[in-house]
């Protein structure tokens, strides 16, 4: 199995950075305006609100609760937040279905993911922004629908990616033994979580990644140089 990474891996930085962060806050009011009410959207700004009774640095600089207040201060500081992930998401998922945003995803990565399909190597993904915002990332790329070629879609719900128990959860989730797992990312310490848990792992060299400390993970330019790994 291969196990993928989205940002700086399948993808460049730069679309999460200078395209979907952008639209999410300039879409923010306009998509609370209208969805605001839908049973879903209220679940997750309930869920916004639980952090900001429980974030006193949150309280002390913004007065009241506010949705968009408190959205817009956690964008600003790219705060981990999983509601705000879930917000996002659905921001996005309404760009992608109006055709104001595509997934990008590089062409060697669109290209091994055809090949390992055909070969019967099973993929999934494991990526901090939300199961629902990477699936219409592969939904709408210009190589067309990959989603068929993703078996799984894993988020930050398994956990942290420097943690290695969320990647024992993902070889248990999936039913593959963590030794046949390749796991490929653009950053050292989320492959050393990986390792630690089992997996083999694959560093993701790409135009606009981080620069990373020395290590002795197997690099790549391109998914092209990734063999399929036996059985
Ligand atoms: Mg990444």
């Amino acid at each position: 199995m291969i196990l993928l990474d989205i940002e700086g891996t399948t993808t460049p930085i730069a679309f999460v950075t200078e395209t979907l962060f952008p639209y999410a806050r300039t879409h923010l009011t306009t998509f609370l305006e209208r969805e605001g009410g839908s049973s879903e959207v209220v679940g997750t700004i309930e869920r916004l609100r639980r952090e900001f009774e429980a974030d006193d640095e949150a309280r002390g600089q913004i007065r009241g609760w506010s949705v968009i207040a408190y959205a817009e201060w956690l964008m600003d500081r790219d705060r981990k937040s999983a509601a705000l992930k879930d917000l996002q998401g659905r921001i996005w998922q309404d760009g992608y279905r109006n055709g104001s945003l595509a997934g990008q995803v590089f062409e060697d990565a669109a290209r091994a993911l055809a090949r390992w399909h055909a070969a019967g190597v099973p993929v999934a993904i494991y990526s901090s922004g939300s199961v629902l915002a990477q699936q219409w990332l592969f939904r709408t790329c210009e190589g067309g629908d990959l989603t068929p070629l993703i078996r799984w879609h894993f988020d930050t719900a398994v956990g942290g990616k420097r943690d290695p128990a969320s990647y024992t959860r993902i070889a248990d989730m999936t039913g593959v033994a963590a030794a046949k797992i390749t796991f490929v990312s653009d950053i050292v310490a989320e492959l050393d979580a990986a390792r630690a848990a089992g997996l083999r792992t694959v560093l993701s060299v790409r135009p606009g990644n981080a620069r990373q400390p020395p290590h002795d993970h197997r690099i790549v330019t391109s998914f092209d140089e990734i063999e399929l790994p036996s059985a």
